[in-house]
Formats: C-alpha cells, structure tokens, sequence
C-alpha cells in the first residue's frame, strides 16, 4: 500500500465554475466599494491591500458590500468573501459534483475517486 497521493496534473485552483473576473466590493472605510477588476486567484493578493494581513489568527471585519457579519480570523476572511459574497464554486474534475470549499472538493475526490483502490 502507498502512502503517495497522486498529483493533479491541473492546478485545482483552475476548477471554478464561475468567471475568474470578479469586481472588488469591499468598503475601505470611505463609504464607497474599491470597484478594482481582480479575479478569484488574486483575492488574497488583492484582500491584503484592504488591510487583510498580518497574522492569520488577528481578527478583522468583513468590509465587503454590506454584509454586517462579526469580525473573523484574518485566515477566514478570503474564503468567506469566495463563500458568501462571490458564491465560488469547486467542481470536481472527475463527475459533475460542485462544492462551495476547496479543501470539501478535494476530499470528495480522495474519497469518491480514489487511485488507491
Ligand atoms: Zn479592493
Ligand atoms: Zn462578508
Ligand atoms: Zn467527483
């Protein structure tokens, strides 16, 4: 038996459903939205400028659209934003499944796709 996973030979951050282009809506304290063009891949990158940063458990409010939600974890806040806000969705490669979280998709795939059986 091995303990080796296979590598996709994709990057699973290619497997979004939805356009890569998204519209930033998060509030930088002005009372207007950023209005930057960014895309899913770059949401991180383009978080930190908002101020997204600094150590992954700080805790920092979500400033995007209106959502009110309480602060989180600094780490918390990109996939939330995919989550809530953006509505991203995982597909597997290998059926027609979606799932909202990355790390749920890849699960799936170990699980229900396995090369190890
Ligand atoms: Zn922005
Ligand atoms: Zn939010
Ligand atoms: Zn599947």
């Amino acid at each position: 038996m091995s303990t080796i996973l296979p590598v996709p030979h994709n990057d699973p951050s290619a497997a979004v459903s939805f356009s890569d282009h998204i519209i930033c809506s998060w509030h930088s304290g002005l009372g207007i939205p950023c209005g930057a063009y960014t895309s899913v891949s770059d949401l991180s990158r383009h978080l930190s400028m908002h101020g997204v940063n600094g150590p992954a458990k700080s805790v920092i409010s979500c400033a995007w659209g209106d959502c009110g939600r309480a602060p989180m974890k600094r780490e918390s806040i990109v996939r939330h934003v995919e989550e809530v806000h953006l509505q991203v969705k995982y597909l597997c490669d290998q059926c027609s499944a979606s799932f909202s979280r990355k790390s749920t998709r890849n699960g799936h795939v170990f699980k229900s796709h396995s090369y190890a059986s």
